[in-house]
């Protein structure tokens, strides 16, 4: 079932989420719905808080289900490693039409559970070490615009302000 996405100014999204505890049929269908939600976007990762659920859990699939099997579903993840700089625009699903550079680690891993709340470990770099940190972020109630420049940040809020205004968000 697609869900829909919540966009910038939705509480969930400036809310950390809460910790999964139980790993039933009801994840399993959050879970399905998180990731037909984000390859109909479509967009390379998702975070339950995106959709107005208040759990930590994510979704990210850098070939947006080109490839089959290359979707990760992460449960309750934490940083264990962070290392490096990475300098690339950014965008994100619940803030439509504003990409910005933003500042990220170059190689992350990250430690959580599937979801079947069996460990999992993911490391990557690049594309995936961004994705992770950004939906990570999402799990902390925080949005990639809290990684830019004040005057950048409240230039793109001045926008998407007019845009509410109008109705047009
Ligand atoms: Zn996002």
């Amino acid at each position: 079932m697609l869900r829909p996405i919540v966009k910038f100014g939705t509480p969930s999204l400036q809310t950390p989420a809460q910790a999964v505890t139980v790993f039933d049929a009801a994840l399993h269908a959050l879970i399905d719905d998180m990731i037909h939600t984000m390859y109909a976007a479509p967009g390379i990762g998702l975070a339950a808080p995106q959709i107005g659920v208040p759990l930590r859990v994510c979704v990210i699939d850098l070939s947006v289900g080109e490839r089959g099997g290359e979707v990760i579903t992460l449960v309750n993840p934490e940083f264990v490693e962070r290392d490096g700089m990475q300098l690339e625009e950014e965008g994100c699903l619940s803030v439509p039409g504003f990409e910005v550079t933003v500042p990220r680690p170059g190689r992350v891993v990250v430690k959580g559970q599937d979801r079947n709340g069996h460990s999992v470990n993911v490391e990557g770099s690049g594309l995936l070490a961004r994705a992770l940190q950004h939906e990570l972020d999402h799990l902390d109630g925080k949005l990639f615009l809290d990684r830019v420049r004040p005057l950048q940040r409240s230039v793109i809020v001045r926008k998407i302000k007019k845009l509410q205004r109008s109705d047009r968000w």
